[in-house]
């Protein structure tokens, strides 16, 4: 048994606490690593607030994971001791079903076991990268290539892949309108990730705090949502919208910005449900979705094209502590 320093919250009111937890003894597949850097989500947040149920305490979140192997198990391939390596938000899936085969191990159909917070096939709760050390199966780690810094790459593990992910999937591309709903840690990455890929993109943020950010990250235009003439303007302007929100917003109200066949995907997951006006969908054949992280090989995929060196991609690596904060995870061990 491996111990770990980590800090975890005992109840729905927390506050972190120093604790040890337990990682299992390394099975064939499984790799130790050291984490140094793991980044703060706002889904850490809801789960240890019980906003999305019940919650097994003490909980230590954390799935934005960045550090280095320490240790492999008799049947490890893919790393080897001192390699740079990262977790995001799984540890685990079946492996078996369609979702599994196509990379898409997010929707596994037997549902895939989280980072933390979840039972893995040892029957062991998961606890996460709020810790100086985690045991997970090769298969769900990702190589971090040697031009991309640790503490940029944490981030990129949960909050960088859910914005790639859709983004890629519904095309953004040279030509097409964008709006990120919500400058915060992912909507900062959505920015990044979206303009680097050609697309012309617009923040919808709450006020115009952050506007000199915003258009610093890539934003082509920046608008006030507060604003009720933001809702006017732009009437009809987007062929996707990606909301990052973490509150329940006015839905229909976002649906009416986008044109003919637009798309708006949610991202955020805000506890209550939200609700929809269908006649801001049917009137222009708009789609309302949804998206979940993204699968190992797209995260992997997602890595080594920020590694390439270009002006945008540097962008999106350039560590921006004002949208996502970083645990330095070395400094938990000298407490
Ligand atoms: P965050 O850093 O707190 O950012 C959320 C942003 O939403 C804020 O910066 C704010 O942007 C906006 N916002 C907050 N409250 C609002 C309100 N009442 N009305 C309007 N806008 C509001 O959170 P995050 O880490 O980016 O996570 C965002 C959401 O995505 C969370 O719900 C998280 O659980 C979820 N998430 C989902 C996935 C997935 O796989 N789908 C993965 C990771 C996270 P402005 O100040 O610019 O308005
Ligand atoms: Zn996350
Ligand atoms: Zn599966």
């Amino acid at each position: 048994m491996i111990i770990a320093n980590a800090r975890a919250v005992f109840s729905q009111e927390g506050p972190f606490k120093l604790t040890t937890i337990e990682r299992r003894d390394l099975e064939a597949h499984d790799v130790l690593i050291e984490i140094k850097y793991a980044g703060i989500c706002h889904s850490d947040i809801h789960t240890a607030r019980g906003e999305w149920g019940p919650v097994n305490y003490p909980l230590v979140p954390g799935h934005e994971i960045a550090g280095i192997v320490t240790q492999v198990g008799s049947s490890v391939t893919k790393y080897a001791v001192g390699d740079r390596v990262g977790v995001g938000c799984m540890v685990d899936s079946c492996g078996k079903c369609v979702n599994c085969h196509n990379g898409e191990e997010q929707y596994c159909l037997e549902g895939n076991t989280g980072t933390y917070g979840a039972i893995d096939r040892y029957g062991h709760y998961t606890q996460g990268g709020y810790s100086t050390h985690i045991v997970v199966t090769e298969d769900f780690v990702v190589r971090i290539p040697d031009g991309i810094e640790l503490d940029a790459a944490a981030p990129l593990l949960c909050a960088g892949i859910t914005t790639y992910s859709p983004l890629s999937h519904w095309g953004a591309a040279p030509g097409k309108k964008i709006a990120v709903v919500g400058l915060g840690g992912l909507g900062h990455m959505a920015v990044k990730i979206a303009h680097a890929m050609g697309a012309e993109v617009t923040v919808l943020s709450q006020s115009l705090k952050k506007k000199e950010d915003g258009l610093k990250l890539g934003a082509d235009h920046y608008y006030a949502t507060s604003d009720p003439e933001t809702f006017r303007t732009l009437a009809g302007s987007f062929d996707l919208i990606l909301n990052t929100v973490s509150a329940k917003i006015d839905i229909s109200a976002y649906l009416s910005l986008l044109a003919l066949d637009g798309t708006m995907v949610n991202v955020g997951a805000p506890a209550e449900p939200l609700s929809v006006n269908v006649f801001s969908l049917i009137g222009h054949r708009r789609s309302f979705a949804g998206s979940m992280i993204g699968g190992i090989r797209e995260t992997q995929e997602m890595l080594v094209s920020a590694n390439q060196i270009d002006e945008a991609w540097e962008r999106v690596l350039a560590l921006d502590v004002r949208y996502r904060f970083v645990i330095n995870i070395s400094t938990m061990e000298n407490e």
